[in-house]
């Protein structure tokens, strides 16, 4: 049995990132960038309005207030997708709309709340400061500047960023396609009737789920029944479609855990078999060195326990899964916080424990959620963090600080 952290970094170490390949915006979210993203053009690309208001001449209104106001010539209009090419002369101002070129002419916009339009004029009842209210050309990037670095996640604001920049693709790495296989002859489909004895397959879902969360587009699924031949079909055509193969269940010491031997007869190199982590003691892992040319995969048999399938998928196979995805940060994030109730276990095996992290009186505390057993979805299902209760210690103190996972199932 290794421990948790040796396991993690034999995984990493026998993963690459995948080949790299250019995508549309529209399909870019999840992905993580393989080239650094320069600017194309200044940013913003030209002087521009912040508000809606009055360009003025600082000369103009340097002793405007609201009880004496600067009386001025309204000498045009300026609106969002003008040129703007207007040259503004002392004792005038121009309205300019929000996102409107700023002429260099005009020194500052005065906010359309201290001003008042009349007959032509329009008294504006606050001094301004040169440059108040204009967004200036290059103020957020200069062209050819770094504005993404290699490895960043693609997000929502950074689609935003790179269609503002004008781009309509963006370099990313290739995404693996995936496999879940569920094991076990209790298994039945949701939706179906359950005879005595069975329960529904849960697996398949949530794992497939959370590849999903993480940006992975392919993701199929298959079910296996306990038996040698049935499960090697299963897993030799998973195998010949898939990247990175995840089966759960079947994988412990019992009678009917034949899936580690299946997986080494469908020529699997195992690396390791069993961790020092609870839930999830026994994982395995093992790579497959397929035919010329085509990339070595991934095969992990992950515990049949619902709790202990996600935990370890969470642990072990998304920082794989990331790491060939190509991210910069492949690990969950962590934070330490107080822990808000004593916990006790035996020593040996490093134990996420189910948490719910929240704020009280201005500090995150953290307590285990309910129903900690690995067969409890429910209390995963409530927990926003895994608590580290490192391998050798027996108890946590309740007031000390604790070292938590974040669960973050889309990242
Ligand atoms: P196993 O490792 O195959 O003995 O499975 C451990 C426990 O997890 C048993 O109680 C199984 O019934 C349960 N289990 C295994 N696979 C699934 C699945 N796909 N969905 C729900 N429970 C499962
Ligand atoms: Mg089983």
């Amino acid at each position: 049995m290794i421990s948790f952290e040796e396991a993690r970094a034999q995984i990493l170490a026998s993963v690459s990132p995948l080949g790299k390949q250019e995508v549309k915006l529209t399909k870019l979210l999840g992905s993580f960038l393989s080239e650094p993203v320069t600017a194309a053009q200044d940013l913003p690309g030209f002087d521009n309005s912040a508000v809606d208001g009055f360009g003025v001449l600082v000369s103009d209104v340097h002793s405007a207030t609201a009880d004496s106001p600067a009386r001025l010539h309204l000498s045009g209009v300026i609106r969002a997708g003008d040129p703007g090419n207007l040259h503004l002369a002392p004792g005038n101002v121009v309205k300019i709309l929000t996102g409107a070129p700023v002429p260099h002419s005009v020194d500052a916009v005065v906010m359309r709340e201290y001003c008042e339009e009349s007959n032509g004029y329009v008294y504006v009842r606050q001094a301004a400061d040169r440059g108040e209210n204009i967004r200036r050309k290059g103020g957020e990037f200069r062209q050819g500047q770094v504005v993404l670095q290699q490895g960043m996640r693609v997000t929502p604001p950074v689609i935003g960023l790179l269609a503002t920049l004008g781009y309509s693709s963006a370099p990313v790495f290739k995404k693996p396609r995936l496999a879940v296989i569920g094991t076990g002859d209790e298994l039945v489909k949701p939706g179906r009737p359950l005879a005595c004895g069975q329960i529904y397959d849960s697996n398949s879902y949530a794992l497939v789920a959370a590849a999903k969360g993480l940006g992975i587009d392919v993701c199929r699924s298959y079910l296996a029944r306990d038996d040698f031949d049935s499960t090697a079909n299963v897993i030799r055509l998973a195998l010949r479609e898939s990247d990175v193969l995840i089966s759960a269940g079947g994988v412990s010491v019992g009678d009917y855990d034949i899936v580690k031997d299946v997986l080494e007869d469908c020529g699997v190199h195992g690396l390791f078999w069993k961790i020092a982590m609870k839930p999830g003691k026994p994982v395995y892992f093992g790579t497959l060195d397929s035919k010329q040319g085509s990339r070595r995969k991934l095969v992990f048999g992950l515990p049949g326990n619902p709790v202990s399938a996600l935990v370890t998928f969470h642990e072990l196979v998304a920082p794989a899964l990331r790491k060939m995805m190509g991210a910069k940060s492949v690990l969950p994030q962590t934070l330490l916080v107080t822990l808000g109730q004593t916990l006790k276990k035996r020593p040996g095996r490093l134990e996420f424990v189910r948490g719910s992290l929240v704020l009280e009186e201005g500090a995150m505390v953290v307590r285990p959620t309910t129903g900690q057993d690995s067969h409890m979805l429910g209390g995963l299902s409530q927990a926003n963090c895994l608590i580290h209760f490192p391998a050798d210690e027996e108890q946590l103190p309740e007031g000390s600080q604790a070292r938590v996972d974040l669960l973050d199932w889309s990242h």
